[in-house]
């Protein structure tokens, strides 16, 4: 063993190496030297623990092998692309949404020029951020005001806390939602300083439970959009326009967490998805406020995007919360550009990401995943079987929860390696490749893949195979 330590070349020689490589010539050669001695640790580690056995291990081209691809992991950025085959659209741990080509181009000029962010064009003097946005917002809404903060969760929590702080918010049982990434609905009111006054039970919730609970320490109602679960069977909601009634009534306003903002009607497009209200019709029953999120089924970048009545927004634009929730220049960018689509909802459905793929349709996924699999056979350098199964996409992002998509997903086997030592070689490819195993199968799924995508797609696979297939 002592004597395999002795084979390990020293940091100055192999630094020494790596000076003439123009691959490096960009690094600083303080970090290069930092990375080859931890590169070094590693090896003697791996002698002392018998994972390194043999003198040939440890020869200089081998070596050499090993501290490039060691180099290159620690050297790239840790933030990177990948390749999404999961067929979950809205996929929250890939990025939810993907943005189209003008919305990032706006986005990229918002960085690299100097803006109207906060400058009025027309007198010359301080602006608005706010401006870029709100009477889009409100032309595809039919809002009288609208306001856009840095997510949904900041979009509760800004609203609550200006509306209801320190007061009571009636939420039915049934509401009381978890979203995941720890938003809880109690807990934002907690963080907001209002007080949450359950009603109902966990299946039914009736206009007379609200009616008892009100008192005179009522700030606001609350309906919350149940976007990750869904109750069958046995069960009633109070509907936003009874919750408007009842409202009025009282002279309290009706707040509604939409979470997956939506403004497509999918069922007007011949979609019957299950039943999802679209912030349109939310305004148009009548809602104080709504708030919403920009990346989920409106395909834009990360926002909390609120609507509703002018005389609510204007009381939450002046609260001082607004400053540590405020939206940055290139989101607003990204959703200004994404919101033109919306003037059309045709223009919408073929122009941004998220709802062309939602509303892909089977036989174009059917070709679609033929020409995959042929893109496939074609580059791929390894014994490997080829098919194509039905199966199905999601949505995600906790909307059009229990709703499959049907699709037709290309399936990857080969006794080179199983599924899952397949699926868990991609994430280490450049880039990685994600997908889903069923049946046994490595499985990808079109729809949520670019056709100009498919050849790094079969670069992935290849790298992959590399190391099993000699
Ligand atoms: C997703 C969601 C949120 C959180 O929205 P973000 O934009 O992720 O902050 C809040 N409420 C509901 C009901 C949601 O579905």
């Amino acid at each position: 063993m002592s004597n395999l330590y002795r084979l390990l070349p020293s940091v100055d020689s192999l630094l020494g190496d790596l000076s003439d490589d123009g691959a490096y010539q960009s690094l600083p050669r303080a970090f290069i030297r930092e990375l080859i001695n931890d590169f070094l640790v590693l090896c003697r580690e791996e002698i002392k623990a018998g994972v390194i056995t043999d003198k040939g291990e440890l020869n200089y081209s081998r070596l050499r092998t090993r501290l490039d691809a060691y180099l290159k992991t620690h050297t790239r950025p840790h933030f990177r692309r990948v390749i999404n085959a999961t067929g979950v659209i809205i996929h929250t741990n890939l990025g939810r949404s993907i943005l189209n080509r003008k919305a990032a181009e706006a986005v990229w000029e918002a960085c690299l020029h100097y803006s109207n962010l906060e400058f009025s064009l027309d007198t010359g003097k301080r602006g608005s951020r706010y401006s870029h946005v709100e009477e889009l917002l409100c032309r595809i809404t039919g809002a009288e005001a609208g306001l856009v903060v840095n997510n949904n969760a900041s979009a509760v929590l800004i609203i609550l806390d200006t509306l209801a702080k320190g007061r009571e918010v009636i939420v039915s049982r049934g509401q009381l939602v978890e979203i995941g990434g720890s938003f809880r609905i109690p807990d934002v009111m907690t963080k907001s300083g209002a007080v949450l006054k359950e009603v109902g039970a966990t299946n039914r919730t009736h206009v007379k439970d609200y009616e008892e609970a009100i008192s005179s320490q009522t700030g606001a109602l609350l309906k919350v959009h149940t976007s990750n679960y869904r109750i069958i069977g046995f069960h009633k909601e109070v509907s936003l326009k009874d919750l408007v009634k009842i409202g009025e009534g009282h002279s309290l306003p009706v707040i509604e967490d939409m979470g997956s903002g939506n403004f497509f009607d999918f069922a007007a497009h011949g979609y019957h998805f299950m039943p999802e209200p679209t912030v349109q019709q939310v305004v148009k029953d009548g809602v104080s406020v709504v708030s919403f999120s920009g990346d989920k089924l409106l395909g834009g970048p990360q926002a909390g995007i609120i609507a509703g009545k002018k005389e609510y927004i204007d009381r939450i634009k002046k609260n001082p919360m607004n400053r540590a929730v405020r939206i940055d220049k290139m989101t607003l960018a990204a959703l200004e550009s994404t919101l033109r689509f919306y003037l059309d909802p045709n223009v919408a459905m073929r122009e941004i990401p998220t709802l062309r793929m939602i509303t892909m349709k089977s036989e174009e996924l059917g070709k679609a995943a033929r020409k995959l699999r042929n893109r496939i056979r074609k580059n791929i350098k390894y014994e490997v079987q080829l098919s194509i199964f039905p199966a199905h996409s999601r949505v995600g992002g906790g909307s059009f929860p229990e709703q499959d998509l049907p699709t037709h997903v290309v399936g990857i086997k080969s006794s080179l390696l199983n599924s899952e030592q397949l699926r868990d070689r991609l994430l280490q490819t450049d880039p990685p490749l994600i997908g889903r195993i069923e049946n046994d199968f490595f499985c990808l799924d079109p729809r949520t893949v670019e056709e100009g995508e498919y050849k790094i797609l079969c670069d992935a696979l290849n790298q992959a195979f590399e190391k099993a297939g000699n």
